[in-house]
Protein backbone atom coordinates (compact mmCIF):
# COMPACT_ATOMS: atom_id res chain seq x y z
CA UNK A 1 0.00 0.00 0.00
CA UNK A 2 1.04 3.81 -0.73
CA UNK A 3 2.02 5.81 2.19
CA UNK A 4 0.56 9.01 2.43
CA UNK A 5 3.01 11.82 1.63
CA UNK A 6 2.41 14.76 3.72
CA UNK A 7 2.85 18.15 1.02
CA UNK A 8 0.73 20.12 3.14
CA UNK A 9 -2.14 20.52 0.22
CA UNK A 10 -4.61 19.07 3.31
CA UNK A 11 -4.38 22.22 4.99
CA UNK A 12 -3.89 25.07 1.63
CA UNK A 13 -6.86 27.29 2.42
CA UNK A 14 -8.90 28.24 -0.85
CA UNK A 15 -7.76 30.02 -4.11
CA UNK A 16 -6.89 33.42 -3.62
CA UNK A 17 -8.90 35.57 -5.76
CA UNK A 18 -7.60 38.89 -5.52
CA UNK A 19 -4.64 39.28 -3.76
CA UNK A 20 -0.93 38.64 -3.32
CA UNK A 21 1.09 35.01 -3.12
CA UNK A 22 4.49 35.60 -1.25
CA UNK A 23 5.90 32.27 -2.28
CA UNK A 24 9.55 30.22 -1.84
CA UNK A 25 10.25 32.23 1.29
CA UNK A 26 13.27 30.54 2.90
CA UNK A 27 12.00 27.99 6.13
CA UNK A 28 11.67 30.81 9.02
CA UNK A 29 11.79 33.83 7.18
CA UNK A 30 7.72 33.57 6.82
CA UNK A 31 7.31 35.12 10.74
CA UNK A 32 9.76 37.92 9.90
CA UNK A 33 7.98 38.75 6.67
CA UNK A 34 5.26 38.97 8.56
CA UNK A 35 5.59 41.31 11.12
CA UNK A 36 8.18 43.59 8.94
CA UNK A 37 4.81 44.03 6.31
CA UNK A 38 2.80 44.67 9.13
CA UNK A 39 0.16 42.18 8.29
CA UNK A 40 -0.65 41.10 11.73
CA UNK A 41 -2.12 44.84 11.68
CA UNK A 42 -4.35 44.53 8.32
CA UNK A 43 -8.06 43.73 8.21
CA UNK A 44 -7.53 41.79 4.90
CA UNK A 45 -7.59 37.80 5.31
CA UNK A 46 -3.96 36.86 5.86
CA UNK A 47 -2.60 33.12 5.76
CA UNK A 48 0.68 32.45 6.91
CA UNK A 49 2.23 28.89 6.09
CA UNK A 50 5.42 27.60 7.68
CA UNK A 51 7.14 24.41 6.92
CA UNK A 52 5.89 23.58 3.64
CA UNK A 53 7.58 20.92 1.74
CA UNK A 54 9.00 22.17 -0.89
CA UNK A 55 10.47 19.92 -4.21
CA UNK A 56 13.23 22.63 -4.35
CA UNK A 57 13.50 24.09 -1.30
CA UNK A 58 13.25 21.02 1.38
CA UNK A 59 10.74 23.37 3.39
CA UNK A 60 10.17 26.98 2.56
CA UNK A 61 7.28 29.08 3.92
CA UNK A 62 4.71 30.68 1.99
CA UNK A 63 2.11 33.88 2.48
CA UNK A 64 -1.29 34.47 1.22
CA UNK A 65 -2.58 38.18 1.13
CA UNK A 66 -6.69 38.34 0.45
CA UNK A 67 -6.45 42.42 -0.61
CA UNK A 68 -5.23 45.13 -3.09
CA UNK A 69 -3.00 46.59 -1.11
CA UNK A 70 0.37 47.01 -2.33
CA UNK A 71 3.57 45.17 -0.23
CA UNK A 72 6.66 46.76 0.32
CA UNK A 73 9.21 45.00 -1.82
CA UNK A 74 12.19 46.48 -0.57
CA UNK A 75 10.82 45.12 2.92
CA UNK A 76 10.58 41.68 1.42
CA UNK A 77 14.11 42.16 -1.10
CA UNK A 78 16.21 43.01 2.35
CA UNK A 79 14.45 39.77 4.30
CA UNK A 80 14.25 37.19 1.19
CA UNK A 81 15.66 38.11 -1.82
CA UNK A 82 14.82 35.14 -3.31
CA UNK A 83 11.00 34.57 -2.25
CA UNK A 84 8.77 35.60 -5.33
CA UNK A 85 5.41 37.44 -5.40
CA UNK A 86 2.90 36.90 -7.33
CA UNK A 87 -0.08 39.23 -7.95
CA UNK A 88 -3.01 37.30 -8.33
CA UNK A 89 -6.60 38.71 -10.00
CA UNK A 90 -9.65 37.38 -10.39
CA UNK A 91 -8.09 33.90 -9.72
CA UNK A 92 -5.38 33.94 -12.42
CA UNK A 93 -1.32 35.14 -12.09
CA UNK A 94 -1.69 38.36 -13.24
CA UNK A 95 2.19 39.78 -12.37
CA UNK A 96 5.29 38.13 -11.37
CA UNK A 97 7.63 40.26 -9.43
CA UNK A 98 11.63 39.38 -9.31
CA UNK A 99 12.67 40.96 -6.17
CA UNK A 100 16.46 42.08 -5.62
CA UNK A 101 18.30 43.17 -2.31
CA UNK A 102 17.28 47.08 -2.05
CA UNK A 103 20.10 49.42 -2.95
CA UNK A 104 18.82 52.02 -0.47
CA UNK A 105 15.98 51.45 2.67
CA UNK A 106 14.54 53.91 4.17
CA UNK A 107 12.58 53.49 8.05
CA UNK A 108 13.04 49.62 8.35
CA UNK A 109 17.02 49.35 9.70
CA UNK A 110 17.97 50.68 12.94
CA UNK A 111 21.36 51.91 13.38
CA UNK A 112 23.31 49.22 15.63
CA UNK A 113 25.85 51.82 16.89
CA UNK A 114 24.49 52.84 20.53
CA UNK A 115 26.35 56.52 20.00
CA UNK A 116 24.23 57.12 16.55
CA UNK A 117 22.52 60.41 16.71
CA UNK A 118 19.32 58.46 15.52
CA UNK A 119 19.23 56.52 18.72
CA UNK A 120 19.77 58.95 20.89
CA UNK A 121 17.05 61.50 19.33
CA UNK A 122 15.15 58.47 18.39
CA UNK A 123 14.99 59.67 14.66
CA UNK A 124 12.37 57.65 12.58
CA UNK A 125 13.13 56.46 9.07
CA UNK A 126 17.08 56.68 9.01
CA UNK A 127 18.45 55.80 5.15
CA UNK A 128 20.32 53.03 5.00
CA UNK A 129 22.33 52.37 1.23
CA UNK A 130 23.97 49.02 1.02
CA UNK A 131 27.46 48.87 1.21
CA UNK A 132 28.40 44.90 0.76
CA UNK A 133 25.84 42.42 -1.35
CA UNK A 134 27.42 39.41 0.01
CA UNK A 135 27.13 40.38 3.33
CA UNK A 136 23.88 42.52 3.40
CA UNK A 137 25.62 45.26 4.78
CA UNK A 138 24.56 48.68 5.46
CA UNK A 139 25.60 52.14 5.87
CA UNK A 140 23.36 54.06 8.18
CA UNK A 141 22.84 57.84 6.69
CA UNK A 142 24.33 59.62 9.68
CA UNK A 143 27.91 57.72 11.17
CA UNK A 144 27.42 54.95 8.35
CA UNK A 145 28.39 52.67 10.61
CA UNK A 146 27.24 48.93 9.37
CA UNK A 147 24.31 47.74 9.96
CA UNK A 148 22.29 44.30 8.97
CA UNK A 149 18.65 43.10 9.44
ZN1 LIG B 1 24.01 55.57 12.72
Amino acid sequence: MEQLKNTGEGIVVSKLVNGIVIDHIKQGQGYKIFKQLGLDTLEDVVVLMRNVPSRKMGKKDLIKIETDMEVNLDVLGLIDPNATVTYVKDGKSVKKVRLTLPKRVDGILTCKNPRCITNQERIANVRFTLVDEESKEYACEYCEARTRL
